[in-house]
């Protein structure tokens, strides 16, 4: 059977490069890259690497990067590190409703043992208004944390102008960036992130590999106590064969031209099915939406119903974010940009990667007309 797969968001399929990259040090490679004899010398120098192509895709210094377990960490580690060693400051931080669960969960732990935290609305088109945020700073914020891009509706939030907000009032400024990594540009520096969360299963890496980018100058402390890997603050022996094939990912997305073709199937579909497909709407902003983000709300039929004969067809896709899937709970984040519950739960996701085709788009386009009609009698 045909097997389209379009739930790229919750993770893609490694790329062969990546795959290649990976095999020796998964193989005969396999020495502890801490280690002082000549055999480990390859795995050091292969760690060195990746961790200089992080930088580079993100206009950093291979200093400022430490590796992590993936997103959920990166995410955990920047906002209870900032919380631990800034608290004399102030206790207060400012997030948005459509964060990811790693990190809305992890600021709700921290006002568990005493922090305050104001979450942002966003505006009807999923984007975070800058006006909105800067009214929520007070003398005691110490952190703004703002995704990238969010994972749902592919919504890509204005990272340059918080960053500025926040240096300007001697604020830190993390950014979830798992989403946008690899898939649009991003600079740190112009940018002015502080700490920026990355993955590497989510351009074409690895799972459970990612990295936190911190600035130099920026207080943090150990998260994984242990031993003295990355400079003492995350210990544990280094996975080598994922941040080997991370680094690879990093290095090809540099290198990759295939965004605008990316973007055309992404217009090709929603085109088609807000024209073709009766009461159909995009959530999220048409313009400033990742490349790859289809999100679509069918009115009132329930999305697990269209996802199910999705899947028969051979097409895979999600409601919202995979972790709250199979969860009665609408998505948080449609209903935060104003959707009421049922249109919450008639709402479908579908994320491209760069092996779609024109053929794929438009299978599914013909896939899910038959599918609503047939749901519709
Ligand atoms: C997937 C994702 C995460 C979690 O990353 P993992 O590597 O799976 O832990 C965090 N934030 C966003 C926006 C994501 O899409």
């Amino acid at each position: 059977m045909k097997q389209i797969y379009l739930d790229n968001a919750a993770t893609t399929r490694m790329k062969k490069e990546v795959l290649d990259s990976m095999k020796v040090y998964l193989d005969y490679e396999f020495a502890n890259p801490n280690a002082n004899y000549p055999f480990a010398k390859k795995s050091q120098k292969a760690i060195n690497e990746a961790r200089n192509n992080m930088a580079d895709l993100i206009g950093a210094k291979a200093d400022e990067i430490y590796f992590t377990s993936g997103g959920s960490e990166s995410d955990n580690w920047a906002i209870k590190t900032i919380a631990e060693n800034y608290k004399d400051k102030g206790c207060h931080m400012i997030t948005s409703l459509i964060e990811h669960h790693a990190v809305l969960n992890t600021m709700k732990w921290l006002e568990k043992i005493g922090f305050e935290v104001t979450y942002v609305k966003p505006q009807k088109n999923g984007i975070v208004a800058v006006e909105d945020i800067s009214k929520a700073i007070r003398n005691d914020t110490i952190l703004i944390s703002i995704m990238t891009a969010n994972n749902e509706i592919g919504t890509i939030q204005p990272i340059k102008e918080i960053g500025a907000l926040a240096r300007k009032n001697k604020i830190l400024f993390h950014t979830d960036a798992v989403q946008a990594v690899g898939h649009i540009p991003i600079d740190v520096k112009k940018m002015k992130i502080d700490l920026l969360s990355a993955s590497g299963h989510k351009f074409y890496g690895p799972k459970g590999v990612g990295f936190l980018y911190v600035r130099s100058g920026v207080k943090i402390s150990s998260f994984i106590h242990g031993g003295g890997q990355e400079y003492g603050l995350r210990a544990g022996t280094y996975n080598v064969p994922g941040i080997v094939g991370m680094g690879e990912a990093a290095r090809l997305e540099l290198n990759n031209d295939s965004t605008g073709n990316t973007i055309e199937l992404r217009n090709r579909m929603i085109k088609r099915i807000l024209e073709e497909i009766p009461e159909t709407s995009l959530n999220g902003d048409n313009e400033k939406r990742l490349p790859n983000n289809v999100n679509i709300c069918f009115g009132q039929i329930d999305s697990e119903s269209i996802l199910a004969m999705l899947g028969a067809s051979g097409i895979c896709a999600s409601a919202g974010s995979a972790c709250t899937s199979g969860d009665p709970e609408p998505s948080h984040v449609l209903l935060s940009i104003g959707l009421n519950k049922t249109q919450a739960r008639s709402s479908i996701r579908l994320t491209l990667s760069d092996d779609n085709t024109i053929e794929d788009v438009d299978y599914t386009v013909d896939e899910l007309k038959k599918i609503i009609t047939m749901l519709k009698k």
